[in-house]
């Protein structure tokens, strides 16, 4: 399919809308009934798609780079589009466990889905998209687009490599404006591994004489806690994970320590083993700061016991 190709090839991005409207329509080769197929009709070689069916898609891929990993998606502090009709359903739609696609396509929903068209997709992002890569008609008249069942199933049969090409695009779009590591697992949406091995965790238990990293209290069981937080760094290495007693873990959440501990930390690391290749302090601070300005938020208070 050229027209994929011609697209992936074009270097004209000035935001993530283009590749993530391009993924919304990916879906149309595999989706399911729930997931809004009331918005699909087919008639004879074409299929007539309601632009619900794509908004509720846009605004589920965009709900964990705006809600979990805080990512900015523009240099300026004027928030894009579709991040501002997020903050304003923030109630509705909730922050802590992604929405589903079915939930975008129910009726709840409808009011912020016709937000999205109509603020965005329409008269934005489907023409821009349709200049790089032609594989649908807008209907002017309807709130729809037609593409051809080529289309259609070419995507289909195409759907993971063409998914991870869009993940490349985007992610080196944000990358160029967010020091976050690992966008492009986080746009993947698998979960890396979580957790550090028994023996490896031990070890650190160990060094931190089984007492709580910082409340310092004597315990028996401890939780294996991100220095800086998972969904910043959406990686586990020794050299973040601190052992803490239930209560400092559920109380520090997601948020960033205090700097005393960062220095705490940079002590205990010190007398780590196998600490990997590119691992120094300056690495660990840089990291922190990174985070600090990206994720936690500079208004917002550090956490302490
Ligand atoms: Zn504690």
């Amino acid at each position: 399919m050229s027209e994929f190709n011609r697209f992936f090839k074009s270097k004209t991005l000035a935001s993530t809308y283009k590749p993530t409207l391009a993924k919304c329509l990916l879906d149309l080769g595999d989706y399911k009934q729930d997931e809004g197929s009331q918005w699909v009709k087919k008639d004879g070689n074409n299929f007539t798609v309601d632009l619900n069916f794509v908004a509720a898609r846009f605004l589920r891929y965009y709900w964990p780079l705006l809600f979990k990993f805080k990512l900015k998606q523009e240099a300026t502090k004027t928030p894009i589009v579709v991040y501002r009709i997020l903050k304003e359903y923030e109630k509705e739609i909730g922050v802590k466990s992604i929405p589903s696609k079915k939930l975008l396509c129910s009726e709840k929903f409808s009011e912020m889905r016709k937000k999205t068209i109509q603020g965005g997709i329409k008269h934005m992002v489907l023409p821009r998209l349709l200049n790089d890569c032609k594989i649908y008609t807008i209907n002017k008249s309807s709130n729809s687009i037609v593409l051809k069942k080529e289309v259609i199933d070419y995507m289909k049969n195409n759907k993971k490599i063409l998914e991870a090409a869009l993940n490349h695009m985007i992610a080196e779009y944000l990358e160029k404006i967010n020091s976050s590591p690992n966008i492009s697992t986080k746009l993947e949406e698998k979960i890396p591994r979580t957790t550090l091995k028994k023996d490896k965790f031990a070890k650190i238990i160990t060094l931190q004489n089984s007492c709580c990293f910082y409340c310092e209290k004597k315990g028996q069981s401890f939780a294996q806690e991100h220095f800086i937080p998972w969904n910043f760094i959406f990686d586990t290495q020794s050299f973040n994970i601190v052992a803490a007693c239930k209560s400092c873990n559920s109380s520090k959440h997601d948020r960033l320590p205090n700097s005393k501990y960062l220095e705490k930390l940079l002590k205990r690391n010190d007398n780590l083993e196998n600490l990997p290749y590119g691992y120094s302090h300056e690495f660990m601070k840089n990291l922190y700061e990174s985070c600090r300005l990206g994720y936690h938020g500079i208004e917002q208070k550090l956490w302490k016991v």
